[in-house]
């Protein structure tokens, strides 16, 4: 098996205990392998060991990976801050764009989804306190900002995302989670039908599964370090 092969089997094994000890069916909760920084091969090694969901951050890397992976029948998801002036390409070539923060943006991207392409399924990121960065919606501008892009065609509402700084101990890292999960829940309450939280990575993957994550986004565990 190569490294990828094997440490993409470990991932999953840490995927399958986490869901136990959550009484969770791990068929569930899709992971994404996320290959910023790493070359077309390997993509092409995961994809061999059975990986079908692949997340980047940067529009032109990703084009380039694509065009070299074209024969692969891989789920691409754009998990990298999205400028209003990128949202063309980010729209042809994506199945999930994960970090909507704002309407103009939705805008755009319905604008420009192929409609030969069907919806493109979008999470709005959230900012909670004391994320690595500023992207983001805050909590309390979410539900204006979710009613505005679910009215959008061409786009398909899915879910929430967010990227809470990094923390030790498992309660910390679930905390941020567990708020995640309840403002998904309150936006359904209102009349959403949201079925995504996209949240946890390498290092606090566990505290995301156990606080409800469908989408995990992990990069480090399977393809080495950056
Ligand atoms: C890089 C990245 C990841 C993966 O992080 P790891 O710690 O390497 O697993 C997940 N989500 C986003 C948005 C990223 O930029």
């Amino acid at each position: 098996m190569s490294d990828v092969g094997s440490r993409l089997h470990d991932v999953r094994a840490r995927i399958a205990t986490a869901a136990e000890r959550a009484g969770r069916d791990p068929a569930a909760i899709t992971l994404i392998a996320v290959s910023k920084k790493k070359p077309a091969e390997a993509l092409r090694a995961a994809f061999d060991a059975g990986q079908r969901a692949f997340g980047e951050n940067y529009l032109q890397e990703a084009r380039e990976k694509q065009n070299a992976l074209a024969d692969l029948a891989i789920e691409w998801h754009f998990v990298g801050p999205l400028q209003s002036n990128k949202t063309k390409e980010a729209a042809g070539y994506f199945d999930w764009i994960h970090t909507i923060d704002r309407l103009k943006v939705a805008r755009r991207l319905a604008d420009q989804r192929p409609g030969d392409r069907g919806p493109l399924n979008v999470c709005l990121q959230v900012n909670l306190s004391g994320e690595t960065t500023k992207s983001g919606v805050a909590p309390a501008d979410l539900p204006a900002l979710a009613d505005g892009v679910a009215a959008l065609p061409g786009l398909a509402l899915r879910g929430l995302m967010a990227l809470p700084a990094p923390a030790e101990a498992e309660a910390e890292q679930r905390a941020p989670f567990r708020r995640l999960r309840e403002l998904r829940d309150s936006l359904n309450d209102r009349g959403l039908a949201l079925d995504t939280l996209s949240m946890g990575m390498t290092a606090d993957l566990e505290a995301a599964v156990l606080e409800g994550a469908t989408h995990l986004r992990i990069g480090t565990a399977i393809f080495g370090a950056r």
